[in-house]
């Protein structure tokens, strides 16, 4: 087939490159020409593990090609992806403009019978508005489906070879058949469902995500006030069936590109919709207050910050991306300026994009090397669980200076005794 797909960030470059791996004829296309460049030059303009790789298989088989021309990618597509961002609006609600700008731009391209997807995360019941604005713009019959994605950054291409589901909210059952033909090789559950419950379905999965997340929080505060120790608790209730031992993560809160905003657009849309209060109100609140909460706490345990030397290690939002949406290093590295400390940051990949966001302020360090950024420091704060980070042996830097170190550990990753024994005060959360 061929196959259109628009907006090349990380849901339209795994999108497109798997499809043309599927052997359909895939053009991506982008506003962005430098984006546009690169792609066309195998490069992928962000990190995700095993992505260039597919990329250069799907352009040397010439089943990829990436375009900022309309005309030249949506005129022959049977089938038309957007995969454009949503972000959440100053008042929390999703941003739907760059949907309805490329509506306006492929709508007048359209072939007949093509089918347009929508695979951006978009607010419930929005289709029929789609519709009336394709049909301003063009006179060819077409069709509309939602088709949200779950891939997660980090391990994108995997997600989505091998997906745990392949939702389809098709209006009629000939788009439905077509979509599931498509993605039928990927040998995951097809589940066909009205547009509002694939939409829905997408927003209840993240928040839901993102509550798991919010709650073991509370928990962990819990454990703090009554001397119980979070992972502890976590082994005692991940042994229920019901709940399962998977995905708790004490520690800052959520950030990254989806949860965030996915969660404060059901608590926008509750309200609107006369919902009152609701629970994902109060998620989005906690999860706005968590980091200063930490802070304020990993303030005693270090005794104040001034003129400390301090290791923070992770940048980006989670391991395996350089995405820094929403990202704890983006307000922790100038709340430690602010305090008095100088900051030595670390990241496998994210470096040259947090230099872009922060600069490179007065006592701020970028290091490349691990064991750089923590020779010296009094205090490391490990923030994100990259395999480097979690792997690595602290015990040689912190015996060497023989003083009193502090080890913030934000996610629970190490274990206490171990960190006492590299020589350090061991601080987690919840225990
Ligand atoms: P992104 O910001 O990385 O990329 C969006 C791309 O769209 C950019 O390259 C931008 O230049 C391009 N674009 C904007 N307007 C355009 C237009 N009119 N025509 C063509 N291109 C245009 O976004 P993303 O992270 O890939 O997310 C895309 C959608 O998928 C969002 O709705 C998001 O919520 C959803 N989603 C994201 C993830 C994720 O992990 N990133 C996972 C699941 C779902």
């Amino acid at each position: 087939m061929q196959i259109a797909v628009v907006g090349t960030g990380f849901v339209g470059v795994v999108t497109a490159a798997v499809l043309a791996k599927l052997g359909h004829q895939v053009a991506g296309l982008d506003i962005d020409q430098s984006k546009v460049d690169k792609l066309n030059a195998g490069v992928v303009p962000f990190y995700e593990p095993g992505l260039e790789d597919l990329l250069k298989v799907g352009e040397a088989s010439g089943k990829l090609t990436f375009t900022t021309s309309y005309s030249d990618a949506v005129a022959n597509a049977q089938i038309c992806i957007i995969a454009v961002g949503t972000p959440s609006s100053p008042e929390g609600k999703a941003d739907t403009s760059f949907v309805l700008s490329a509506i306006d731009s492929l709508a007048p391209e359209l072939q007949d019978d093509a089918i347009v997807v929508v695979k951006s995360t978009v607010p419930p019941g929005i289709l029929p508005s789609l519709r009336e604005r394709i049909a301003q713009k063009t006179t060819v019959q077409f069709h509309l489906a939602s088709m949200p994605e779950f891939l997660r950054e980090g391990t994108a291409v995997a997600d989505t070879l091998k997906p745990d589901r392949v939702v389809i909210g098709a209006e009629a059952e000939w788009s439905a058949g077509v979509l599931s033909e498509l993605h039928k090789p990927l040998g995951a559950p097809i589940i066909i469902t009205s547009p509002e419950s694939a939409q829905l379905g997408k927003y209840a999965a993240n928040s839901y995500l993102a509550l798991r997340i919010g709650f073991i929080n509370q928990i962990a505060d819990l454990c703090e006030k009554t001397g119980a120790d979070v992972q502890e608790v976590i082994s005692i209730i991940g042994a229920d069936a019901r709940i399962g031992p998977h995905y708790w993560y004490p520690g800052l809160g959520y950030g990254g590109s989806c949860f965030p905003k996915d969660v404060r657009e059901l608590a926008y849309a509750s309200k609107q919709l006369g919902l009152g209060e609701t629970l994902f109100v109060k998620l989005n609140e906690l999860n706005v207050e968590r980091p200063q909460e930490i802070f304020a706490h990993w303030t005693t345990d270090v005794d104040g910050w001034a003129g400390k030397a301090v290791a923070v290690l992770g940048l980006s939002f989670k391991p395996n991306t350089n995405d820094l949406r929403e990202a704890p290093s983006l307000w922790l590295i100038p709340q430690l300026l602010a305090a008095g400390a100088t900051v030595k940051a670390y990241d496998p990949q994210a470096i040259p994009e947090v230099k872009q966001i922060l600069g490179t302020p007065d006592g701020v360090e970028y290091e490349g090397d691990l064991g750089q950024a923590v020779a010296g420091a009094d205090i490391v704060i490990a923030l994100v669980e990259w395999k480097e980070i979690i792997t690595f042996n602290f015990g040689d830097t912190a015996v060497a200076e023989k003083k009193q170190r502090h080890f913030l550990d934000a996610r629970n990753q190490f274990v206490p005794e171990q960190v006492v024994g590299w020589g350090f005060s061991y601080h987690g959360i919840g225990r």
